[in-house]
């Protein structure tokens, strides 16, 4: 399959990693549109959210611990952050792997 995150998870392409474990994996975006934009992706291949079923919902709720536990870390829990995920076309979906994109350290326009 050509999917450029299962080849990050792979390691078979670098990215700078902010946080591994057994379900999932959070990197730094390549072209980030906030001094914090870090990407959160299941390690399981899922198209987007609406490919997620029942049996990815402790990974999903792991993976969303996980974001607000590296916002404390990185320090912009208490001026705030945003979580995004974008679904399909209309969502402006490009990369066709579930992935929570975590963006902060910046007073965020729309
Ligand atoms: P989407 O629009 O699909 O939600 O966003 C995909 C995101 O993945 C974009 O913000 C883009 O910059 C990021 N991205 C795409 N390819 C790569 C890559 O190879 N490495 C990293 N680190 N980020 C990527
Ligand atoms: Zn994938």
């Amino acid at each position: 399959m050509d999917c450029i995150f299962c080849k990050i998870i792979k390691k078979e392409i670098p990215a700078d990693i902010v946080y591994e474990d057994d379900q999932i994996l959070a990197f730094k975006d390549r072209a980030p549109s906030a001094p914090v934009h870090i990407l959160f992706v299941p390690k399981k291949h899922i198209q987007s959210l609406v490919h997620a079923d029942k049996g990815d919902e402790s990974m999903l709720g792991h993976l969303l611990l996980s974001i607000a536990e590296t916002a404390k870390k990185l320090g912009i829990d208490e001026r705030g952050f945003r979580v995004v995920t974008n679904n399909g076309k209309d969502g402006g979906q490009i990369v066709h792997h579930l992935h929570f994109h975590l963006l902060g350290g910046k007073k965020l326009g729309w």
